[in-house]
């Protein structure tokens, strides 16, 4: 669609993969570069190419690369019919959903951030991104409430993780012809783990992904499988057709081999045999649960939110500070009627967890203005609280947006001077 555009990306691996893909230039040759999607292409399936370039209207036609229209040929098995009807299917979804502004409008939230045991880590030697996946340490319940269980910004958070896919094909082949490769490390994996309800949203995923990100895994490496995987894999193998079956390769701890004959060690976290030194920390997030601090992060981000908040309740969205010396502002406004607002902190001592009130609760007359709170925060969980508990019918809409940045440096200033700062800074604040 639009391959050729130079974007900048937000997300928060990128530095890293750009090392990666200075590693990847250095030994990439002709010879390991795929052809333009046609040249793979038998004379027949050239036709059929041509014919569904005819049937789809200009317009669509316009909005489909070669590349992709080949991919959903390729998963229609060259069938014109089914063809043109999935492409179309594609582009209405894209023009609904979106999904190309996510790459640099999305703010991940933090949870996500740290608790997704995923991402893009490295190219195979043909080029293709590598997505690194622990599925044992992902607590996709924690995950789930972190986000207020907001199915529609998970599905905001995956969709981006399916376009920054494309996204790093295309910086590698100028297309998205290639494929990327996956690596689930299965090590610990639990049975009780995938029976919760997000079990079905990564069903859901998958068949978004098939739907509109056609042959997109070239392979999928499962590696330190055990007993428990080798049961669940039992029940799921019968149900993936001969294709996407061949290109699963199963293995206990004999994986290592395998791995470099496919990817540079250079690419690949010590885990997995490799050693990758271009990261910090363990490569990829190691996931894990997530913590009950960390529960409504919603919200923290550039944009602004708008909640109902319903007669008889109280809405609570928390603010997790990592770094010492961070400037916190909170803005926010209702329609028409009032609002109780509270500031809390918590941070943890000697003795466990303690909460303090910042702000106690106040009723703010939020409708006739924006109320403004700005402070310097210090580490530890800030918990901003509106209360539409003393109402008994009626129900409030709250449009709020909290943003933060490092405090050094920081002066009172104008709206318009502030816009300007914030995007200078974009790095510190897009991600809370
Ligand atoms: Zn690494």
């Amino acid at each position: 669609m639009t391959e050729q555009d130079a974007i900048q990306t937000n997300d928060p691996f990128e530095k890293s993969m750009k090392g990666f893909l200075k590693i990847l230039t250095k030994t990439l040759t002709d010879d390991n570069v795929p052809d333009s999607p046609l040249d793979r292409l038998s004379p027949s399936e050239i036709l059929s190419f041509g014919e569904v370039s005819t049937v789809l209207t200009a317009d669509n036609r316009r909005l489909v690369s070669d590349a992709y229209l080949v991919r959903f040929l390729q998963e229609h098995y060259f069938d014109i019919s089914n063809t043109v009807e999935a492409v179309n299917r594609y582009i209405q979804w894209r023009g609904q959903f979106k999904p190309q502004e996510l790459i640099r409008m999305f703010s991940i939230p933090r949870s996500l951030q740290h608790f997704w045991p995923g991402r893009y880590h490295g190219y195979d030697r043909q080029g293709r991104p590598v997505y690194i996946w622990r599925p044992a340490s992902l607590d996709g319940h924690g995950l789930l409430a972190s986000l207020d269980s907001n199915r529609a910004l998970l599905m905001k958070f995956h969709v981006h993780t399916l376009e920054m896919g494309e996204y790093y094909m295309r910086e590698v082949h100028g297309t998205v012809n290639n494929a990327i490769v996956m690596i689930y490390d299965v090590k610990d994996i639990s049975m009780t783990q995938y029976k919760h309800k997000y079990l079905g949203f990564l069903i859901e995923m998958l068949a978004l992904e098939q739907q509109y990100y056609p042959r997109r895994t070239q392979a999928i490496f499962i590696v330190n499988t055990t007993p428990v995987f080798t049961h669940i894999w039992s029940m799921v193998a019968p149900f993936l057709n001969n294709r996407v079956r061949a290109s699963i390769h199963i293995y206990k701890d004999n994986f290592h081999e395998a791995l470099a004959k496919h990817i540079d060690p250079e690419m690949l976290p010590r885990w997995l045999g490799g050693t990758c030194s271009g990261c910090h920390g363990g490569c990829v997030p190691a996931g894990g649960t997530v913590p009950n601090e960390v529960l409504s992060e919603l919200g923290t981000g550039k944009t602004e939110i708008v909640r109902k908040v319903q007669h008889g309740t109280t809405f609570k969205c928390s603010l997790p500070v990592l770094r010492p010396n961070m400037a916190v502002r909170v803005q926010f406004h209702t329609k028409a009627k009032d609002i109780d607002f509270a500031l809390l902190f918590t941070q943890h001592e000697d003795e466990g967890l303690h909460e303090y009130s910042i702000h106690p609760m106040e009723r703010h007359q939020s409708h006739r203005g924006t109320v403004d709170v700005q402070f310097v925060a210090k580490p530890g969980i800030y918990t901003f609280v509106w209360s539409n508990d003393y109402s008994i019918f009626a129900n409030k809409e709250l449009t709020y947006r909290i943003q933060t940045r490092p405090a050094s440096g920081m002066k009172p200033r104008s709206d318009d001077e502030e816009e300007k700062t914030r995007s200078d800074s974009d790095d510190e604040t897009s991600v809370l």
